[in-house]
C-alpha cells in the first residue's frame, strides 16, 4: 500500500481514524486475529462511504467490519484496509418505520424500537452484531430473522454507485444475502415494525436475554454458533452426540455449555479454531453422514 494512498485516507478520515498494524483480536468477539495492515474507523457514515470508494478507485483491497461478532481473522493478519462501520450509527423513527445506519448495534436499535413503542425486533436485541452485519448475514434468533423486519437497504455497489434495494432484492436466505454474493456494502437499512407496548417488549427482551445467558457460554469469547444448522438437524446436538462436548485444540474448545459454540478459553489462535472445526466436521460426517458448514466467516486475505 503506497504512502500517497495513506495520505489521502488520513486526509479524508483524520489521523486518529487510521491505525497501522492494528491487532484484529481487539475488534472481534473471538478475541483472535493478527494485525490489519490498516484499520480505519471513519468518523461518520458519509466518510465511511467515501473511504470505501477511495479504496476501490485506488485499487486497494478493503474489507468491512461491523462488530466483528461473526468473524475469525487469521493469526498472520491481513494486508489491505479494514473499514469499520463503528461510527455510522444514526437512527430515526417515523411511525412504525425505522431507518438506521449500518454500524448501529442491534441492541441499541432494539432499545430505540422499544422507546418508540414498536415491537418486532425483540429477537435481535441479544445478537451482538451491527445492523449492517445482521443484514449481510440475515441474522436470526428465537423464531425471528432480519428478513421479517427489513423493508430494504441502501447499498454501495462495486462501481461506487449507491442503490436502494427492496427486501426481495436483498435475497435474504438462511445466513446469506445478496450483500455477500454481490459484493455490496450496506450503508443504511429500513425496518418496518408494529405498534406495541414498551413493557411487553422489554419483558420479551429480558426473557430472551435470560435464555441466552442460561444456554450460551457468554462468559468466554466466541463468534456465536460456529456452524450453520444442517437441514433437519441441529449442529450442537450432532457435535454433542459425536462425543465432542469440551473437545479442545490449543485454546479453542467446543463449549461444554453449548456444543454449537466454539469458545476461546484463553490464548486460542485462528489455527486452533480451524483445526478444531475440521476435526469436528470430520467426526460428525463419519458418525452421521452430515456435513457441517461453518457459519463464522474466516478472513485471511482481502
Ligand atoms: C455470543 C454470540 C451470539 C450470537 N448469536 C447470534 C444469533 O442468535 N443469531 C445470529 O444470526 N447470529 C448470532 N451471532 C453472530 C453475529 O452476531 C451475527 O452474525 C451478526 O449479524 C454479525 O454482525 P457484525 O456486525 O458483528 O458483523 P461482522 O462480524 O463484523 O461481519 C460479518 C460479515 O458481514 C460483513 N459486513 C459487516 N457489516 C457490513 C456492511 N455494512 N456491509 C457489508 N458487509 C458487512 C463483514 O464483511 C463480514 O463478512 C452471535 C455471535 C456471538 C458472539
Amino acid at each position: 500500500m503506497n504512502e500517497l494512498f495513506l495520505k489521502e485516507l488520513t486526509g479524508l478520515l483524520g489521523e486518529d481514524a487510521v491505525r497501522r498494524e492494528e491487532p484484529m483480536a481487539l475488534h472481534t468477539t473471538f478475541r483472535i486475529g493478527g494485525p490489519a495492515q490498516v484499520y480505519a474507523v471513519p468518523p461518520d457514515a458519509d466518510r465511511f462511504r467515501q473511504a470505501a470508494v477511495l479504496c476501490r478507485e485506488r485499487g486497494v483491497p478493503f474489507y468491512i467490519v461491523g462488530k466483528g461478532s461473526n468473524l475469525l481473522v487469521s493469526d498472520e493478519g491481513v494486508r489491505g484496509v479494514i473499514l469499520s462501520t463503528e461510527n455510522a450509527e444514526k437512527a430515526s423513527v417515523d411511525g412504525t418505520r425505522m431507518t438506521a445506519e449500518a454500524g448501529i448495534s442491534l441492541a441499541k436499535l432494539a432499545r430505540l424500537a422499544k422507546q418508540a413503542s414498536l415491537t418486532g425486533l425483540e429477537f435481535a436485541a441479544g445478537i451482538p452484531g451491527s445492523l449492517g452485519g445482521a443484514v449481510t448475514m440475515n441474522a436470526g434468533a428465537y423464531g425471528g430473522e432480519m428478513k421479517d423486519v427489513l423493508t430494504g437497504a441502501t447499498v454501495l455497489a462495486s462501481d461506487g454507485t449507491v442503490h436502494r434495494l427492496s427486501v426481495e432484492e436483498l435475497d435474504l436466505g438462511y445466513r446469506t444475502s445478496r450483500i455477500q454474493t454481490g459484493g455490496l456494502i450496506v450503508l443504511e437499512a429500513e425496518l418496518r415494525l408494529r405498534e406495541g407496548d414498551p413493557e411487553a417488549v422489554q419483558a420479551r427482551m429480558d426473557e430472551l436475554a435470560y435464555q441466552r445467558r442460561s444456554k450460551q457460554p457468554l462468559e468466554y469469547p466466541s463468534a456465536g454458533s460456529m456452524f450453520k444448522r444442517p437441514a433437519g438437524y441441529f449442529a450442537g446436538k450432532l457435535i454433542d452426540d459425536a462425543g465432542l462436548r469440551g473437545f479442545a485444540v490449543g485454546g479453542a474448545q467446543v463449549s461444554e455449555k453449548h456444543c454449537g459454540f466454539v469458545v476461546n478459553r484463553g490464548g486460542a489462535t485462528a489455527r486452533d479454531v480451524l483445526t478444531l472445526c475440521d476435526e469436528v466436521s470430520r467426526t460428525v460426517y463419519e458418525k452421521f453422514g452430515v456435513r457441517l458448514e461453518r457459519e463464522v466467516r474466516y478472513l485471511d486475505r482481502i
